[in-house]
């Protein structure tokens, strides 16, 4: 791949759910999914709310029983962003779904019951304006397909969602969004890169049963990364064994790393070495703690000595170095103080509120500029 096609994002079909748009122009949205009974609605809507507040854009809930589809209807009246029902074995509960106001379906191919089944499910998403999610997972494959290529290669998921793309298509049906998971990282980015040749639909992108923690945020990253990193995924669902809250973060952090997207400060500290001249690990925390919550896109470097630190750092906007009897600050780069050990967070912390304070008045006086113009 040539070093220019990185980031160029492939051209997509827009689909709406509910009040988000996947693909197209629309913004990579973050999704998670509920990790509590569907059934129990105040928890629902407490977890949906605590996603959302996070920036989850699309929830999505386990529909396992016909309460479970009703529970939609009234979770739906609390919160705010679109909710996707996710379905396995019985199409009725797609149904189901449907009448009780799912923004999008999610079906797997694997296990739905075949093309009746699905067009039925179908029919009933495009009377309502409800998007279908295809979602091909590889621990779930229809059976002909496994015995046809013998393991859940990344060939066999694309016919599986080739297969009932097509059923889909020739029934007119549109508003589709497809997905390809594996829990091998390898093989879901090839399934999505082979895919990718095959259609214009958007994907949903994220690696299955990642695991907990630090492995699996490692997996959901290093797939989803390389996949966003060639251009492919529109809406991204990190998929951690932990809290929903976790996977939101952990999703917000790639789309922010990979600069495709920023919600806030990004923290340049050095990994320390031996020239380290304090204890930086506690200082770089409490300046990340500080600023978590400040909606601004400003770079601030914490660096652990002041023989590199502003050079390390050029790129920030603001940052110190620290050393044993105090800290450097500077300012994109350039030197413009220095402060005592006592006071060099909280001199750092000033600058970055000033700055901040800074960017905002400039949005502002942009935004101004463009309405004298008469421009939106
Ligand atoms: S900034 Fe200084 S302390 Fe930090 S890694 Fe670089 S040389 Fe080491």
């Amino acid at each position: 791949m040539k070093s220019d096609c990185l980031f160029h994002r492939r051209k997509t079909t827009p689909v709406q759910c509910g009040n988000v748009v996947i693909g197209g122009d629309a913004p990579i949205s973050i999704q998670t999914m509920t990790k509590c009974d569907t059934k129990d609605v105040p928890a629902v809507v407490r977890e949906i709310r605590e996603a959302v507040s996070l920036g989850a854009e699309i929830v999505r809930v386990s529909v396992s029983d016909v309460e479970a589809a009703r529970a939609i209807k009234s979770i739906k009246q609390e919160v705010s962003c679109p909710v996707v029902a996710d379905i396995h074995f019985d199409y009725r509960l797609a149904l189901a779904a449907i009448e009780n106001g799912a923004d999008k379906i999610r079906v797997n191919p694997g296990n739905i019951g075949g093309k009746d089944r699905l067009l039925q499910v179908a029919e009933a998403a495009r009377a309502r304006g409800v998007a279908i999610r295809i979602g091909v997972n590889s621990g779930s494959l229809e059976r002909d397909i496994l015995e046809k290529f013998g393991a859940p290669t990344p060939e066999a998921m694309v016919e599986s969602a080739k297969r009932h793309l097509e059923y889909l298509e020739s029934h007119g049906v549109d508003g589709i969004v497809l997905s390809l998971k594996s829990s091998s990282v390898k093989d879901t980015i090839r399934s999505y890169v082979l895919m990718a040749r095959e259609t214009l639909w958007p994907f949903h992108i994220g690696v299955t049963e990642a695991g907990p923690g630090l492995k699996g945020t490692v997996k959901s990253t290093s797939g989803i990364g390389a996949l966003l990193a060639m251009g492919i995924g529109d809406t991204i669902r990190v998929s951690l064994t932990g809290p929903s809250r976790d996977e939101v973060v952990v999703g917000k952090e790639i789309l922010q790393a990979l600069e495709i997207r920023r919600f806030g400060p990004d923290i340049i500290s050095c990994p320390t070495c031996g020239r380290t001249q304090v204890d930086l690990i506690p200082i770089a925390k409490k300046v990340a703690e500080e600023v978590k919550d400040l909606e601004v896109p400003l770079k601030i470097a914490v660096m652990g000595c002041p023989v590199n630190g502003p050079g390390e750092a050029r790129e920030a906007d603001v940052g110190v170095a620290c050393g044993r009897e105090g800290g450097v600050l500077f300012s994109h780069g350039k030197v413009i103080g220095r402060v005592s050990s006592e006071n060099m967070v909280t001199a750092l912390l000033d600058l970055v509120r000033e700055e901040a304070e800074k960017f905002r008045r400039e949005q502002i006086g942009s935004s101004d500029r463009k309405t004298q113009c008469g421009k939106p």
